[in-house]
Parts: structure tokens; C-alpha cells; sequence
């Protein structure tokens, strides 16, 4: 990974005002919320979340693609602490999602706290005052004793490497930075990327599209969405707080069950691959497409595809799969290894997120002078996804390696956010000033994390849970249980409190 030069801010003009706060939060979607939340609980108002988008929802507020929907059960897509009896289906819309965000928001007053279309455009620590210091893109200077970052995995959207992308003279979408207000009635749309973005909305796409080609590299295992309407009768059961934990509760236990689909030779597994046969063979009935359409990877290894409509799709006569490699893109469209040319008004890449470069877009320096950047040349790594050392009083909300594959990403957030509150209130209750895991401990986990992933099936095909060099930097490798019992409460032996 190349080394980022971290330019020195222009110094603080004498007299500038700081805005001071006891908790900086970089990232208002749910994890940012989620935090925002517990720190009021914890008696912690003194906070403020800043948001570079103009509304809140983080990865709610970007995936706007036709078709964006949650890949987990509903029930289990809300905090525990605020259930929402208003889900209209089990596979909550984005907008639903957002609507239920707007309402967390409000419900707990954290309006007055978010800082809206405000960018950082640096984090610095202080030695002598244990203290971030941090500036905005519009020049304001803020400070405060503690530092949530809490921007995600999957906020900045990576294009697809390709030549001549650039030269494109037709509309070009990236699915995370969607523009409804680009026509696809009638047009000839390509979709570059066959991941779980692009099942969601190739099939809306198909709809409106004159005609759509998708271009895959690399086929996906699907397995059928277990969708369904919400009606009157469930609305009004969830309102019953102990029926919706139940609920919630069951949903967790099946998807935990579905971790054990990642092991070989368990009956989670064989039933999966069983399913996923049955589910191409079923919506597919041309066998060589269904070949195109077989993946050549071990199911698991890339997120897994929960879909009933991205199959179909490809049996209308306007959709085409195209599985020839882009070789690359001109002013008119596509052209493929075969040297077809694809012509295409408008091409869709749904291409994913950089994860390997976390946080790339803010410096963020920590002890010494050194960046975030600098300590994860190797890739980025922490103790349990929240503390890194070197980082005194920095907090990351699903940091390295806390990603799944098999359930609801907020099962993840809630535990870590009790962790980070009850090292900050170690700090503020003992009189400290700073709290900083230590390197060796930190050394130590990520040594037992990686041994555990080599050789398990993520390490078997590229994805973006991996880095450059092939080391998994953004799964977390076993059961949610055993994550929640881990990080919940911090042993404060493994920080240093300074
Ligand atoms: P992704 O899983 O990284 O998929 C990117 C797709 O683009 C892959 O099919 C990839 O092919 C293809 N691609 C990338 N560069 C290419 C190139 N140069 N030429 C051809 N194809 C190229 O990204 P994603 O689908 O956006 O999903 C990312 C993650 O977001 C998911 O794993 C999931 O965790 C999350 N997500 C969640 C939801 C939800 O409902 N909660 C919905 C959507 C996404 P290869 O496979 O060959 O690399």
C-alpha cells in the first residue's frame, strides 16, 4: 500500500474559535446513531456527529439504487433497544430503513447534535492534553477528548478498474452514489458486478430498461430470500414487547445456525448447497446459462446471495448475462476479450467499496505523528474491529474484522458500543486522561484472528473481506455469541490508561 503524505493543516487563525465536546462521532449512519443513543443513556450529552452527506443513514443515505434492500430479517435490523413495529415486509426497503433511522433520531433528540454535509479533513491526537484535535473541509476546528469513527466498511465506492472507464460519453452510476434522476426507460443499460448490490437491482432495472446486459466476472451462489408482507396482524404483535424479542431472538438463532454453512461437512452446509442447486435449477432452465451462472468458488467465500429475482431475469429475451472480460470502456460502450463491441447508454457499476483503504479519505494521526494509514500498511487491523494502538481515545465502529457473513451487521454494533462507552467512562471516572489497548495485546489477538482464518473458506477467492496481500481484514470469523461475550465488557487490563 503506498505510504499518504498527511499535509500539515493551515494553522488556526489567532482568535479562531473551537468548538469543544467531550465525544466527536464521524458518521451518522447506524452504527454513528447507535453510539450517539448509548451516550446519552450513559449520561454523555456533550457529543456532536459529523456527517459529510446532507442527511443521515450512512450507508442507508448512499445505496439509493433501484431495489436497495436489507439482506438480513428486519426484526433483527433494528437495535435491540428499539424495536420497529412498522416494518412492512421482513426485508426492510432502504426507505424504510431510513424512515426508522429519521424516527430513532428523533426519538432520542440527536437532531441538535449532527453536523450534516460537514466533512473532516483531519484527526489529529494530542500528546499533552490526551485530546483530538480536528478541522472540517470548511475550516472549523473542533476538540474533544474522545473519538468515534464510525464511518464503516463500506462508504467509499471503488470503480472498477478498467481502461478508458473515464471516456464513458453516456450516463455513469456507481450504485452507491445512485442518481435517480438519470432516465433507464427504454435504454440500453449495462451492469457491471454481479455481488449482492447488483441482485438487488438488476431485476428493478430489468423493468425499466430497453435492454440490460450484465457483465460478470465471476458468478455468486444465491440462495432463495425468505421475503414476505408484513400485515395489520404483525404489526400488531410486534408492538408486544415480548413478542417482537421473540421474534427477534428466533431470527438470530437461525441465522447463527447459518454461520455453521461455512464449516465443511455440516448439515448447514450440505442443506445450503443443496438449496442453492435447487434454486438455479428452478429459475433457470437453460442449462448453459445455468452454467454461466454456477459460481466456481466455495459457497461462503463472497457474501452470499439472498435473491428471487435476480435469476429470473436473465430468462427475459432483453437481459443478457455477458461473461467475456471488459477489456475496456469507450465513448459508445463496452468492448470484451472476444472483441465484441456493447453499445450502452447507461453503465451501472456496481462495483463495490474499497475496504482495505478504511478511512483513507481522513488523516488521522495518532501517537508520534503517525497515521492510521502508516499502522495499517499491511492492511488495517485493531483489537476487536474498536481500539488500535497508538490511538489513544479513538473508537471505530465496525473496524477491522468485524464484518459477517451471516447476520445482521447491528448484533456487532451494539456490543461495541457498550465497549467504547465503558472505556471512555474508565477514563472520565478515574481521573485519566487517555486509554489505549496495548500493542502486545493487540498484537496477540490478531495473531489468534488470523491463524483461525487461514485456511477457512474466505481465504479461498478474492473478495473484499481480503487485502491486496491475501490476509482477511474485514471478517470476523466465528459466531455473534462469541463476539458479544468477548467485547461487551472491556477487561481494562488489556488497555493502558494514561
Ligand atoms: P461486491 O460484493 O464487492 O461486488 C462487486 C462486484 O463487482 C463483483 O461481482 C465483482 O466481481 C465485480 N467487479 C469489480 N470490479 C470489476 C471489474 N473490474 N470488472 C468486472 N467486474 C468487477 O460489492 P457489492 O455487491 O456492492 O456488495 C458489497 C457488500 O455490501 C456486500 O458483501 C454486503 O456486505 C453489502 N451489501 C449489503 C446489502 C444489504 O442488503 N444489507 C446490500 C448490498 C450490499 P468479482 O466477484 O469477480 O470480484
Amino acid at each position: 500500500m503506498p505510504e499518504v503524505q498527511v499535509p500539515l493543516p493551515d494553522p488556526l487563525a489567532p482568535g479562531q474559535a473551537v468548538a469543544r465536546h467531550e465525544v466527536v462521532i464521524l458518521g451518522a449512519g447506524m452504527s454513528g446513531l447507535c453510539m450517539a443513543i448509548q451516550l446519552k443513556r450513559a449520561g454523555i450529552d456533550d457529543f456532536v456527529i459529523i456527517e459529510k452527506q446532507p442527511g443521515l443513514g450512512g450507508t442507508w443515505w448512499d445505496n439509493r439504487y433501484p431495489g436497495a434492500h436489507v439482506d438480513v430479517p428486519a426484526p433483527l435490523y433494528s437495535f435491540s433497544f428499539a424495536p420497529n413495529p412498522r416494518w412492512t415486509r421482513r426485508f426492510a426497503s432502504a426507505p424504510e430503513i431510513q424512515a426508522y433511522m429519521q424516527a430513532l433520531a428523533r426519538s432520542h433528540g440527536l437532531e441538535r447534535h449532527l453536523r450534516l454535509g460537514t466533512r473532516l479533513s483531519e484527526a489529529r491526537y494530542d500528546e499533552a492534553t490526551g485530546h483530538w484535535d480536528f478541522r472540517t473541509d470548511g475550516g472549523d476546528a473542533l476538540r474533544a477528548r474522545f473519538f468515534v469513527c464510525s464511518t464503516g466498511p463500506l462508504n467509499q465506492p471503488r470503480w472498477p478498474d478498467i481502461a478508458g472507464l473515464d471516456s464513458f460519453a453516456g450516463q455513469r452510476l456507481h450504485s452507491a452514489r445512485w442518481d435517480a434522476s438519470v432516465p433507464l426507460q427504454g435504454q440500453r443499460v449495462a451492469v457491471i458486478g454481479t455481488g449482492s448490490t447488483a441482485a438487488q437491482l438488476v431485476g428493478p432495472i430489468a423493468q425499466q430498461a430497453g435492454q440490460l446486459q450484465v457483465f460478470q466476472r465471476t458468478a455468486n451462489w444465491v440462495l432463495p430470500r425468505m421475503d414476505r408482507p408484513y400485515g395489520v396482524l404483525d404489526g400488531l404483535l410486534a408492538r408486544f414487547p415480548p413478542y417482537a424479542a421473540a421474534v427477534r431472538w428466533l431470527w438470530m438463532q437461525v441465522l447463527e445456525w447459518g454461520r455453521r454453512g461455512f464449516d465443511e461437512g455440516t448439515v448447514a452446509r450440505r442443506g445450503m448447497l443443496r438449496t442453492a442447486a435447487a434454486h438455479l435449477r428452478r429459475q433457470v432452465k437453460d442449462p448453459v446459462l445455468r452454467e454461466r451462472l454456477t459460481p466456481p468458488y466455495p459457497l461462503g467465500c463472497k457474501r452470499i446471495i439472498y435473491s428471487n429475482d435476480f435469476y429470473p431475469a436473465f430468462n427475459q429475451p432483453h437481459v443478457q448475462l455477458v461473461t467475456q472480460a471488459i477489456t475496456r470502456v469507450t465513448p459508445q460502450g463496452l468492448v470484451t476479450a472476444d472483441g465484441c463491441e456493447h453499445p450502452v447508454d447507461v453503465l451501472v457499476c456496481a462495483t463495490g467499496f474499497d475496504t482495505v483503504q478504511l478511512l483513507q479519505s481522513v488523516p488521522v494521526v495518532g501517537r508520534g505523528g503517525r497515521t492510521l494509514q502508516q499502522a495499517w500498511a499491511d492492511g488495517p487491523e485493531a483489537f476487536h474491529g474498536l481500539t488500535v494502538a497508538g490511538f489513544p481515545n479513538l473508537f471505530l465502529m465496525l473496524g477491522p474484522n468485524t464484518a459477517t457473513g451471516h447476520t445482521s451487521t447491528l448484533l456487532f454494533i451494539e456490543p461495541g458500543v457498550q465497549h467504547a462507552i465503558a472505556c471512555m467512562q474508565a477514563v472520565r471516572q478515574g481521573g485519566h486522561r487517555s486509554v489505549e489497548v496495548r500493542a502486545d495485546v493487540q498484537r496477540a489477538h490478531n495473531e489468534r484472528l488470523q491463524s483461525r482464518l487461514a485456511g477457512s473458506v474466505w481465504s479461498l477467492c478474492r473478495s473484499w473481506y481480503r487485502a491486496d496481500n491475501g490476509r482477511i481484514v474485514a471478517l470476523f470469523p466465528g459466531f455473534t455469541r462469541e463476539y458479544v461475550r468477548a467485547v461487551r465488557k472491556p477487561d481494562l487490563a488489556d488497555y493502558r490508561l494514561g
